[in-house]
């Protein structure tokens, strides 16, 4: 038994078929949606209204990819690592006492 919508009664009508896809097609394999950016992280992927925590994972994503999410979501890591040691390395920076120049 399929439950959802009626396949389209007319195969030719391009339209129709889109709508029928775009309605239904889906995935098992790539969760997301359970923490959206603006609604439960923001921007930097802080948990609004807690102190030092961070969700970086494909449970941020509004839409998931038109592929395989793996790739996309190493590449959230380590973008959002690298910049979390960065900012990280500026603040200390911030209470060091100036002599020369610091590599960050
Ligand atoms: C069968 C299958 C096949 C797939 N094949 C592919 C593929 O070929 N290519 C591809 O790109 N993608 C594939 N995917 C999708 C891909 O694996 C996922 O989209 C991706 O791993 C999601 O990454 P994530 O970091 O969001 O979450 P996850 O990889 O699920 O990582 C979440 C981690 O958080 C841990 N965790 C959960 N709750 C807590 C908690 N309370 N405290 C601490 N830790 C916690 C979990 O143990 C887990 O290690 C496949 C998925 C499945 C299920």
């Amino acid at each position: 038994m399929f439950l959802g919508p009626a396949l389209p009664s007319n195969w030719s009508d391009d339209s129709s078929v889109e709508d029928y896809c775009r309605s239904t097609v889906t995935t098992f394999w790539h969760y997301h949606g359970g923490c959206l950016v603006g609604k439960v992280v923001d921007g930097d992927f802080r948990v609004m209204g807690i102190n030092s925590l961070r969700v970086v994972d494909g449970s941020t994503f509004t839409i998931s990819p038109g592929t395989n999410p793996q790739a996309t979501l190493m590449m959230l890591g380590r973008y959002l690592g690298l910049k979390m040691l960065r900012e990280r390395r500026e603040s200390q920076c911030r209470f060091l006492p100036v002599q020369g120049s610091y590599v960050l």
